[in-house]
């Protein structure tokens, strides 16, 4: 099973890097609809996709407006499942598809995560979704198939006491937001983000395998943009690795990680 990293900016595109979207190709699973969601043109395989929307903020669902093409297109794709808390519908409905905003709104079919209840089947997968610690509110969501678990979250300020994390124990592949350096904690803080230090330390006290880091400031095009092989190399010196995710990656726009 294929993860596409369709976008791996927040806030805005940049030439490098699109806002969040990632892609379980197989079962047509998206994480989030930010910019980046034009790039489902070429990778939909099924007749229907669900998009799991973590929250409203346009850097996560702009890319609902892009659908007609995705519809109209070479594509197979038919009918398109949204999954989102009740209020968040109905911003989308109200505001991003307001006719002074946008012509006419895709024949989606709305799934509000409150009346499916904190656990759901998805495409083969037991679908858990819970709390993030946002400005307006976010969730994450788990997936577990048979033989893998994939756990997206975002947006995000990531604490030694964040309570989503007894959601992720053991999970086998992580992406999470990862939006500032350990410098800019202050600021993380304030706008609800997370900086590496705090989230390569709980990911490694819950047993996470693998982490894949994402939600990148759209401003910094260094490879590294969070100073991750720093915090890393100081893990090393503190005799921590052996504590480490196996394999901790930066997300780049169009990666894809073969998850089982
Ligand atoms: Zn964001
Ligand atoms: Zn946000």
């Amino acid at each position: 099973m294929k993860l596409h990293c369709l976008g791996t900016a927040g806030y805005h595109p940049s030439e490098a890097r699109h806002t969040a979207c990632f892609f379980l190709q197989e079962p047509g699973i998206a994480f989030d609809a930010g910019s980046s969601l034009f790039r489902l043109h070429g990778l939909i395989a099924t007749e229907s996709i669900s998009v799991l929307l973590s929250h409203t903020h346009l850097d996560h669902v702009m890319g609902l407006t892009f659908f007609w093409d995705l519809l109209g297109g070479n594509t197979p794709l038919e009918r398109i499942h949204i999954y989102a808390q009740r209020e968040k519908i109905e911003a989308i409905r109200e505001h991003l598809f307001h006719p002074s905003l946008f012509p006419v709104i895709p024949p989606f079919e709305w799934h509000v995560l409150e009346d499916l209840g904190p656990r759901f089947e998805l495409g083969g997968a037991k679908c858990t979704w819970f709390p993030l610690e946002h400005p307006g509110g976010a969730v994450g969501y788990r997936l577990d198939f048979p033989g893998v678990s994939v756990a997206y979250v975002t947006d995000t300020t990531c604490e030694e006491d964040s309570e989503y994390w007894r959601n992720l124990q053991g999970v086998d592949w992580l992406v999470h937001e990862c939006n500032f350096t350990d410098q800019e904690k202050k600021m993380a803080r304030h706008t609800g983000h997370s900086w590496p230090t705090e989230v390569v330390a709980q990911a490694a006290k819950h047993g996470v395998e693998r982490l894949i880091l994402t939600h990148f400031n759209p401003m910094v095009s260094h490879p590294d943009p969070v100073g991750l092989r720093e915090v890393l190399q100081k893990r090393r010196l503190e005799n921590t690795p052996e504590q480490a995710p196996r394999l901790i990656e930066l997300a780049r726009d169009n990666m894809a990680f073969e998850l089982i």
